[in-house]
């Protein structure tokens, strides 16, 4: 299949690629690593008459941790953060999860940026985004702003970002001491992407789990926290009991279906387990 004509701009800067975005409006895609774009416009799902390709503006790559923050440029690749010291040691649900997507063509081309402006709802990044409280730059023709990862995703493929704007740099909090993440997922067999996906960083102060964010992708309309486990952790010992309890309650609030794949109580029961994994080894973490 082929995508219908287009034409291309390569920007040089980010100012550069909002006045090719604000000169063509809805007629045009931005193109990071063209792999969630470049499938669509072949089915002829989107059919942009102009591509403005981001892939080669510098202040766009890269991971830096400063003033109690990690932020990485929105063209940084999978591939980039799977790899980073910097995440393993500040953010590491975002190095499992960016170890985990798709396989190394797609880690080698796919971004931060393009991954969350594009939000799959089984898509591994955005959980993490929201367990780590990610908070996504984004700049447009009104200035730059900066949006939490609890009013970023909004619903399946859709997000806060408004007509025009860039999705420049993610900054991640760096956890307290006591602190761990991990991200833990059953992908499908085809795509590598999620069945499910479960992500959560835990802190332990004193042998009691203190703050949880736990969140999940793949089994529902888009990937969510589960604010009933994150509660039913907080203020118990850091415990696998503590974690059973909690991770039992993961697929009740969801609304889960029968389908061709597996019956709803069969994904419930995905939904703990994988929560559950996620919980184990983000307290393993808090405890080295
Ligand atoms: P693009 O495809 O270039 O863009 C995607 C969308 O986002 C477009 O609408 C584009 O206009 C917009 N966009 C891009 N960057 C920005 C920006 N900075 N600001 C605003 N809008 C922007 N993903 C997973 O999570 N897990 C998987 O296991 C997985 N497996 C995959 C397997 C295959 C075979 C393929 C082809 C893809 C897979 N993916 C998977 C998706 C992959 O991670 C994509 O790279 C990612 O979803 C999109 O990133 P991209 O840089 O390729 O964006």
């Amino acid at each position: 299949m082929y995508p219908s004509a287009f034409e291309y701009h390569r920007a040089a800067s980010v100012s550069d690629a909002l006045a090719l975005m604000a000169q063509f409006g809805d007629d045009a895609k931005v193109l990071a690593g063209g792999h969630s774009l470049l499938p669509v416009m072949k089915l002829r799902f989107a059919s942009p008459a102009h591509l403005i390709d981001i892939g080669r503006i510098p202040a766009l790559s890269g991971i830096t941790e400063a003033g109690g923050q990690v932020v990485i440029g929105a063209m940084t690749r999978h591939a980039e953060l799977a790899s980073s010291a910097v995440l393993a040691r500040s953010a590491t649900a975002l190095s499992d999860a960016a170890a985990s997507i798709g396989d190394v063509q797609v880690r080698n081309r796919g971004t931060i940026g393009g991954s969350l402006a594009h939000a799959d709802p089984a898509a591994d990044l955005p959980p993490v985004m929201l367990a780590l409280g990610a908070l996504i730059g984004a700049t447009g023709a009104k200035g730059a702003r900066t949006i939490s990862a609890d009013a970023y995703f909004t619903g399946t493929f859709a997000t806060s970002l408004a007509s025009g704007e860039l999705v420049t740099e993610i900054r991640i909090p760096v956890p307290a001491a006591g602190s761990g993440s991990a991200y833990t997922k059953h992908a499908d067999a085809a795509s590598g992407y999620a069945v499910v996906g479960a992500a959560a960083l835990v802190t332990v102060t004193g042998g009691t789990i203190s703050a949880a964010r736990v969140a999940i992708t793949g089994m529902s309309p888009m990937a969510m926290r589960l604010s009933s486990v994150e509660s039913a952790l907080t203020g118990q010992p850091a415990t696998a009991a503590s974690v059973a309890a909690a991770a039992r309650s993961a697929g009740g609030g969801l609304e889960l279906y029968d389908d061709a794949n597996a019956s709803a109580a069969y994904k419930a029961n995905l939904v703990a387990v994988y929560v559950t994994r996620a919980l184990t080894q983000a307290l393993a973490r808090a405890a080295t």
